[in-house]
Formats: C-alpha cells, sequence, structure tokens
C-alpha cells in the first residue's frame, strides 16, 4: 500500500532553545495525501514542529526521518514578510523558483513555470502587480504559487490564514483542499480551531507533547481542548462538524476591545 510509508516520520522528539523545551517526545507520521491541522495555544510549540521539519532546529533527542529525495516547500506566515519590498508577483514567486537567487533575467523555461503556476492558482492576472497591493487572499494565494513552483510532496504552513477575513480564509482552505485531492500532503499550524481545523481531515493539538491527534470529530472534546489550552470549553456538532464554544474567545486571535474603552471629553 502507498499509505505504508510515511513521507516524513517524526520519531519522539523533544526540541528546546536552552531553556524549558518547547516540544517533549512527539511523534507523528506525516504520509501521501495526509492534511494535518497542528492546534494549540501561543508558544506551544507549533512554529517549532515546522522549524524540526525543515531541518533549522534539531532535536536534542529524537530524531526524524525523512523518504529519500522528498521534496518539503514552506509558507512562512504573512505577517513575517516585508510588504514594502519592491517585488511583484511574477517576481515574488521567481524566488521560490530559483531558491533565493535573485533573477533579472528569468530563462523562458522559468518564465512559462511561473506562468503556470499563477494559473492554476487563479492569479495569473495579477503576474505585474506588486505584492504590497493586493487582498488578504490574493497575497495568499502568491505566497502559496511560490512554494508549489519547487513542485513538493509536502507543503508546510505556518498558520496560513491568521490576519485574513473569513472570505479570505474559506477560500484558502477550499484552495488547500483542491491541492490535497490533486496529490499534495499538507501540514500546516493554525489558530482558527471552527474556521479551519474542524474542516480538516486530521488533527493534532499541541501542548509540547502531543494531547490528541485524530479526526476533529474525535479529538475535538473538552477533555483534550482543556488539556491542549488549559481552559474548560462545550463542543457541539454542527452538520456532523465540531463547533468549539469558548466564551472567553481565548481561541480568537482578533482582540476584543474592552466595552469600556471609549476615549473620554468630547
Ligand atoms: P507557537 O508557534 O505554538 O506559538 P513556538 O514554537 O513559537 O510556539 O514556541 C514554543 C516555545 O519556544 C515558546 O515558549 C517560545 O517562547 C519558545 N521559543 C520559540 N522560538 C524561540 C527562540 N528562537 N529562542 C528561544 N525560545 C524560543
Ligand atoms: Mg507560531
Amino acid at each position: 500500500m502507498s499509505r505504508s510509508t510515511p513521507l516524513m516520520s517524526i520519531d519522539g522528539i523533544t526540541c528546546a532553545y536552552g531553556g524549558e523545551p518547547a516540544l517533549v517526545n512527539v511523534r507523528l507520521d506525516i504520509r501521501r495525501e495526509d492534511f494535518i491541522g497542528v492546534v494549540g495555544p501561543s508558544g506551544s510549540g507549533k512554529t517549532t514542529l515546522l522549524r524540526a521539519l525543515l531541518g533549522s532546529v534539531a532535536p536534542v533527542a529524537g530524531a526524524i526521518r525523512r523518504q529519500k529525495g522528498l521534496s518539503v516547500a514552506y509558507v512562512p506566515q504573512v505577517e513575517a514578510i516585508d510588504w514594502n519590498f519592491p517585488i511583484t508577483v511574477g517576481e515574488c514567486v521567481l524566488v521560490g523558483r530559483s531558491a533565493g537567487r535573485i533573477l533579472p533575467w528569468p530563462t523562458k523555461r522559468e518564465k512559462a513555470e511561473v506562468a503556470d503556476v499563477l494559473e492554476r492558482l487563479g492569479i495569473a492576472s495579477l503576474e505585474n502587480r506588486h505584492i504590497r497591493d493586493l487582498s488578504g487572499g490574493q497575497q495568499q494565494r502568491v505566497f502559496i504559487a511560490r512554494a508549489l513552483i519547487r513542485r513538493p510532496q509536502l507543503l508546510l504552513m505556518d498558520e496560513p490564514t491568521s490576519g485574513v477575513d473569513l472570505t479570505t480564509r474559506h477560500e484558502v482552505l477550499h484552495l488547500l483542499d483542491e491541492l490535497n485531492r490533486s496529490g499534495l500532503s499538507i501540514l500546516l499550524t493554525t489558530h482558527d480551531l471552527n474556521g479551519i481545523a474542524a474542516h480538516l481531515p486530521t488533527l493534532v493539538c499541541l501542548n509540547q507533547e502531543v494531547i490528541g491527534m485524530g479526526p476533529p470529530g474525535t479529538v475535538l472534546t473538552p477533555e483534550v481542548l482543556e488539556r491542549t489550552y488549559g481552559a474548560r470549553m462545550e463542543v457541539l456538532q454542527h452538520a456532523g462538524i465540531p463547533v468549539v464554544l469558548d466564551p472567553y474567545d481565548r481561541l480568537n486571535v482578533v482582540p476584543i476591545k474592552p466595552s469600556h474603552a471609549h476615549p473620554r471629553g468630547h
């Protein structure tokens, strides 16, 4: 069976930056056709897990095995991007193709590859636009295009939908689902339990350790959520999809203005 050999195997890794470990004894297999969402509170080790998979953080214990010749691409958090860098959509995607090499004169073949991937993601008409002048959803697509041009088998994404509106989140989720169905394995981290995580085939609840793993319907329980987030939350079922109720909105990344914060005077 093709599912028998994982693309990557995380075999009991512990990762630390000097002090308390960020990850403890984490085990996870990533297989062909997987679409895995990693959820957990801020500081729970989600980005560290991606860094370990990318090889930029070395585990202090355990090991990561990757299939020989595996091609992995990474989409960073949009917040980490310098939007003032003067670059067009086409150039931005080309940098992915050339692995960082600045190319004043791309080859014909490279140009065709950029055009192809932009077409595939429905942003061909934006090729000559500045990346700053795009909507949130378009920007997400550009950075996904930049990762896909390397023809990865596995796509790693850190909080792909944070800071974008609901419509964009749906669009990006739909796009990722299509890519997954066409054979791409995806592992992403997300803060968004109801908008993203509950719709993915497999979830990993992380808080230094793996607290729970499996389909949302079995993993998103009050018990697992309490051990992951340190807070009690109710879970409803809506059309077969779990909905997590968080009365204090601890899961929502959008800051809530306290009602007493009105300016005085005037
Ligand atoms: P998440 O992505 O879930 O918010 P991180 O993986 O970024 O979590 O962080 C996990 C823990 O590791 C946190 O306690 C964080 O403060 C710590 N950490 C992350 N990056 C570094 C770093 N470069 N140096 C020192 N500590 C770090
Ligand atoms: Mg993070």
